[in-house]
Formats: C-alpha cells, structure tokens, sequence
C-alpha cells in the first residue's frame, strides 16, 4: 500500500506535476508509530510515521514564512509559497520546484511523498511550481531571497585528524566543528552585524549555519562571494599542506584569541598530532627554520624510543617545545628580523592551518544553492538534523543526538500512555516532538532563534505600517 503510494507519488513528480497536498490529512492516514519497532529497521520505512507524528511542521512555517503570515496587515501573503523546497525521494529521485501554501500543506505533503531528504531552496519572484509560465520573459524566474548558509564538512579535516576519516565522528574531532561554530558565530555577529543565526548539526559529520537576517536574505550572490571569500582563510590544500591566508583584519586577532587555547587544551591532546613523526613533521613544516625542525624532530624521537606515559601530557609538552624554541630565536639580538617575523607569522599559520574553520565555499555563494532542512533525518545514521545553540557547540555530543527510531518509541510511550488514562487529554496534532527528545533541541530552536526572528520580523512589519500610514494620502 505505502509502496504503491511511493510510485505513484514518484511518477507524478517525474511528469514534472507538483502536487496539492491535502490540507486536513485526517489523523488516520498519519500512521501510528509501531508499538514496538524493531531496533534495525531501515530509517526510511520510519519515515512516514517520523513526518506524520513528530516532524515539526508548525515551527518550520513560522521561521521560512518570517512573519508574512495573515496576522499581519503589511505581509507579503505569498511569501511562503514562493519557496523552493526539494524532495528526495526513495530511489534517488529528486523533486525540485514544490512550493507550499502553509505548514499544513508541507507536513500533508511530507506524508504523502515521504521523502529521504528535504532540501530548502530559495524564495523567488513567483511561485516556483508556476516557473514555466515565466521562463523567457525578462526577469522571468529569479531567486530574491535566501538565507544566507555555511556548510562545515569532517571530512575536510582528514589531514589533520588521526581519530578516524571520511564518514566518521567521534567526540574526539567534534572539537573541530566546535569551534569552527565559535569562530563563525563570532564573525557573523561582530564583523557582518548579523544577529538571527540558526546552528544545525547535518546529521552525520558535519553542521550547517543559516543567517536569516533580511539584510542577509537580500545579499546578491556576488555579495555572498565576498563574504565567504573573506571567511575563507583556509585555502585548501598545496603540496600536502594546508594553505592559510591571513590579512590584517581584526577578525584574525579574535579567531586567533579563540583558536590558540582549542588548540592546545582540546586538538593537540585528543588528535595526538604531535606524537608520531609523520604529523610532527607536517606541524613543524610551518616553522621556516632546518634547526628548529631539526633539534625537535631528534628529540622528540628520542623520547618516543623510550616510550610516552603520558600522551596528554606529552602533547602539551611538545608545542611547548615548539614555542620555546621560537621565542628563543625571536629574543637573541643578533638573528635577522625577517627571520623572526616569519617564525612568529609560521606559528599563526600553523594553528590557522589545523583548526580555523575549512568552509565549503561554493555552498554559500549562490543563492540557489540548495542545503538539506534542518530537521531531516540522516538516511544512513538515522540521527536528526537537530539545531544547537552556537553557546552550546563544545558541550554538544553528536553521539547523543536522538535518532528516528528513538523518537518513535518515545512517542508511541507516550501515547500509549495516555490511551491507558481515559481521562488523560488528547496529543494535539503537530506537537508529538514535544514528547520526545526532540523537545530540548527544539526549545533553543525556539527561545533563542525562532522568538528573537519573530519579534524582528514584527517590528519590521509594524514600521512599514507606520511608513504607510504617515504618507499623505492621494485620496481628495
Ligand atoms: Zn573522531
């Protein structure tokens, strides 16, 4: 029956046709979470029952609609329903242009097509599943807005991470993306003036940023290449090192304030980089100086020869080595000024190079550059993409993020529950994630982005009003 319902949803999508969502899905057709699932069941046979009970489609609607809702006199009533959303369905099948008048018509939707992956496109002039009628018209079919996103990948830290590589996480290189949140939230906020930023862990080994701010929503794509190119520090790799750019900008002065301690309290002793030769090496490369290299090399492979106690210990130990031995060179009088400003500028770089966030660039700069929801369930880990507090980056534990699976039984305790209690109220629809473990993510979705968004997107509102109200009338 789902199965069926999965073809036909596919075929209809593949002829091109979005579709309308039945507005009032009656409770029936959401089904119900299995009493008792079994723990191994693929995620995409959960996913219905996921979107049907748990996904909160309320809370979406109230952030992509930025308070264009009818509770507002100057809203842009279409607002919401000129945005792109795509669809992956089971089988690969990607879905683009679908638009939705409302939250109702986005969870109906989700129901009915129950797609592996939601991605969030942008807002365009008009109703993307209306595009055709537009293209070859001058500014036919154009994307006005979008978020303006940041996507941070482990994969990209493989050099500089002995943990594990590819797909893996641990708690060991989540540091990494720790205060890669830190270093961005920080620029974004202090540098660029932006205040309503959405984390999302991607649900397998990365995080997500969304600035929602309409001054970034507006920004061209030309404007968004400006801002990733200066966020972009890190320059990928040459020659089996990483490269680092570093300008005069204060912003370095901070990121560089934040990054030093991360690097030596939480890199150096969980990655162990400076205990086997191979990495040492790749470390010391950043010291343009054959006797530094040299005299450290030996004596740290003497002490390997002996063997290390304690690699913590050791590991602090050996970039204390690494800064004796250039504050030595830099305070002897007679070596060459040159020589000092490069040590110094080589140490920087070399802390730049291993932890200051490794953007993935092309993401951010067009605007119609589609990123996975938040809220999504990682196909393979079955983890949501839950949204985190930037506050919160280096106590978050990717290990602990709930799964679908979780949620589903936690729902359907609770519902069980209350079927045992008569008197016991109803679950209102659209409000089972409240009785899971999504709750918690879900309250700093809430508190600390979703209010402060609302209220802006209010006072705007409002002002425009009050713009509208103040301009003398043509009426005689
Ligand atoms: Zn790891």
């Amino acid at each position: 029956m789902a199965e069926a319902e999965d073809e036909r949803a596919a075929k209809r999508q593949k002829e091109g046709e979005a579709e309308q969502a039945d507005v009032d899905m009656p409770d029936a057709e959401a089904p119900a979470a299995t009493a008792d699932p079994p723990k191994q069941i693929p995620v995409q046979q959960l996913m219905r029952a996921y979107y049907g009970n748990i996904f909160p489609y309320q809370e979406m609607y109230e952030w992509l609609v930025y308070s264009n809702d009818s509770r507002h006199a100057q809203a842009d009533s279409g607002f919401f329903q000129r945005r792109e959303f795509c669809f992956t369905l089971d089988g690969d099948i990607f879905v683009r242009y679908q638009s939705f008048k409302d939250g109702a018509e986005l969870h109906a939707a989700l129901v009915r097509q129950v797609p592996a992956k939601i991605d969030i496109g942008p807002m365009y002039n008009v109703d993307p599943r209306r595009r055709n009628a537009y293209a070859g018209l001058e500014n036919g079919f154009q994307p006005r807005q979008r978020e303006l996103v940041f996507d941070i990948d482990l994969t990209d830290y493989d050099d500089v991470r002995t943990c594990g590589s590819g797909g893996h996480i641990c708690s060991e290189c989540w540091p990494f993306m720790a205060v890669a949140v830190q270093i961005l939230d920080a620029a974004l906020r202090d540098d660029f003036g932006f205040n309503h930023i959405l984390w999302v862990f991607s649900g397998r080994r990365g995080i997500h940023a969304w600035v929602c701010d309409k001054r970034a929503r507006e920004l061209t794509d030309e404007q968004r290449g400006s801002i990733a190119a200066f966020l972009s520090v890190y320059k990928g790799q040459e020659n089996g090192q990483a490269k680092i750019l570093l300008s005069h900008h204060p912003s370095i002065d901070r990121a560089h304030g934040l990054l030093l301690p991360f690097w030596k309290e939480e890199i150096l002793p969980r990655q162990k980089l400076l205990l086997d030769s191979a990495h040492w090496r790749s470390v010391l490369s950043f010291l343009p100086d054959q006797e530094i290299q040299h005299t450290l090399s030996s004596r740290w492979e003497a002490e390997n020869a002996r063997g290390i106690a304690d690699e913590e210990a050791c590991s602090r130990g050996r970039w204390q080595d690494v800064e004796d031995a250039v504050a030595r060179v830099v305070n002897t009088k007679a070596v060459d000024k040159g020589l000092k400003f490069a040590l110094q500028k080589g140490l920087k770089e070399c802390v730049f190079a291993h932890v200051y966030p490794r953007l993935d660039v092309e993401v951010s700069k067009k605007r119609n550059h589609l990123l996975k929801a938040p809220l999504c369930v990682h196909p393979k880990t079955g983890k949501v993409c839950v949204p985190f507090a930037a506050v919160d980056a280096p106590t978050f534990d990717p290990d602990a993020v709930p799964t679908v699976s979780q949620l589903l039984d936690e729902f359907s305790a609770e519902r069980s529950a209350r079927q045992e209690h008569p008197g016991a109220a109803a679950m209102e629809k659209g409000e089972g994630w409240k009785h899971t473990s999504l709750a918690s993510c879900m309250t700093v979705f809430v508190q600390s982005f979703l209010q402060p968004l609302c209220a802006a997107g209010r006072e705007e509102l409002g002002s425009k009003a009050r713009e509208a109200a103040a301009q003398p009338s043509l009426a005689w």
